[in-house]
């Protein structure tokens, strides 16, 4: 195994394998596909967990593509100190010749030495790693013995065999779970805020739930692996992200129950978010109501300058980043948007009950993929824009379609009432500059 390289810009690796995963018990209409899928896979969360957590390092044990791929997906960044890096798994690896475990530790310990401001460290798994058999469960428990106190160690994985790239973030959040110190039994009753968010929204959301009346208030993941919140029997689980199963298994197992609540985009989903959290700690939704007052307000006026570029317009999800339930709902509701397909890779109807009861009535919902059918009912609805990974953006683009990165709302600031109408934009940008190029070309 080489040492631990600086990750170049080049292309990432994507890729296509089978969507396997059934639905749940709900009578809403669902076309299942198994077939050819079009996604990144799981390193990408890489990219915007190592921005929350700020003292963790994320080192993926693979190969040159996967450090390609979270390079890729990071933009162009040379740091001067990185968190996160590839230990690349080479021929000496593979044939045998050097015990990767050995190699694994020296890679390590050498980054260890040279970086004492790393607390926590994780070691993320590989298509490669696995199908070497490296195993990092072990690994991480040995170079824990050696490095605790100091740095804690984890391992999760970020390998792109049967996931989408969100599954990342849950895999990681839900590899942390046994790491979190146990709540007394006899604690009062504590909220835990799900789900990585940037620092800005976190904090608005603490505001208003700290002014309505939850004062136990924690997220997960934390700000510093020196603040990983307790967790117990009287810890209410309210997620900010969708695709989180397994981490709320992990939680489970550990006590907490979750809140049933719609997500928090949008008004009426941020406010739904709300007051499901208040009504768990016997607040009631007036509270909500007077707390959050200016600030739906500004939401809403905000929101009806997009409503204007929206409304009517038609628009597609191809399955990536489970978000596409909430987000259809929000476009639809509050903008008016036509939706034509909603794809989403995995569909959690327990976690998504309340937002699959605002879909409007007779919504195309679809689970997984066969690409090349998605791409021709995609062409067949014509929709004013597409939401899509990003290997299927180019070429949608070039036969005329107005397209929409999927993994840039996960990128962007997007929860809550003063993201709404950012949120909005990123819809309503592509296709005003799709009308800027049909001017200027009509011009000329
Ligand atoms: S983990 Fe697998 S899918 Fe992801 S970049 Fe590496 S080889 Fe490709």
């Amino acid at each position: 195994m080489s040492a631990v390289i600086p990750i170049r810009a080049e292309a990432g690796c994507k890729v296509g394998h089978d969507a396997g995963h059934q639905a749940g018990h709900d009578a809403t209409p669902v076309l299942r596909e198994r077939g050819q899928r079009e996604v990144f896979c799981g390193l990408t969360g890489i990219i915007w967990l190592h921005r929350k957590i700020q003292d963790a390092f994320f080192l993926v044990v693979g190969s040159r593509t996967c450090a390609h791929l979270i390079q890729s997906a990071a933009g162009v960044m040379i740091f001067a100190e990185p968190r996160f890096a590839t230990a690349i798994i080479d021929e000496r690896d593979l044939a045998g010749i050097a015990d990767a475990n050995d190699e694994l530790d020296r890679v390590v310990r050498r980054l260890l030495e040279r970086r004492p401001d790393i607390k926590m460290l994780f070691l993320v798994g590989s298509c490669p790693s696995e199908v070497i058999k490296l195993d990092l469960s072990r690994a991480a428990q040995r170079l824990s013995r050696e490095f605790l106190p100091q740095v804690r160690i984890v391992n999760y994985s970020g390998s792109g065999i049967e996931t989408t790239f969100t599954q990342g973030e849950d895999a990681c959040l839900a590899a942390l779970v046994p790491e979190l110190p146990a709540a007394p039994v006899e604690a009062s009753a504590s909220l835990l805020v799900v789900g990585c968010l940037p620092d800005v929204v976190e904090d608005q959301f603490a505001r208003h739930l700290r002014a309505i009346g939850i004062a136990d208030l924690q997220f997960f993941p934390p700000r510093s692996s020196r603040s990983l919140p307790a967790v117990g029997p009287n810890t209410r689980v309210l997620l900010a992200q969708p695709f989180l199963g397994d981490t709320v298994r992990a939680l489970e197992q550990r006590g907490a129950r979750r809140i049933a609540a719609p997500f928090p985009f949008g008004v009426e989903g941020t406010t739904a978010w709300l007051e499901a959290a208040a009504a768990a700690f016997g607040i009631e939704a007036a509270s909500v109501a007077r707390v959050t007052q200016p600030a739906r307000e500004r939401a809403t006026k905000a929101l009806q300058r997009q409503r204007a570029a929206l409304d009517g317009r038609s628009v597609f999800f191809f399955p990536d980043s489970q978000l596409e339930i909430p987000l259809a709902r929000f476009l639809s509701r509050e903008l008016g948007m036509r939706l034509t397909e909603v794809g989403t890779p995995y569909l959690h109807r327990e976690h998504l009950r309340q937002e699959l009861a605002w879909l409007p009535a007779g919504t195309q919902l679809s689970e997984g993929q066969d690409v090349e059918k998605q791409l021709d009912r995609c062409r067949a609805q014509a929709p004013d824009i597409v939401v899509c990974g990003l290997g299927l953006a180019n070429p949608l683009e070039a036969e005329g379609l107005t397209t929409k990165w999927a993994i840039e709302l996960v990128f962007s600031p997007v929860h809550g009432y003063e993201q709404a109408a950012d949120l909005a934009e990123l819809f309503a940008r592509p296709l005003r500059r799709r009308a800027l190029l049909a001017t200027e070309t009509a011009c000329n």
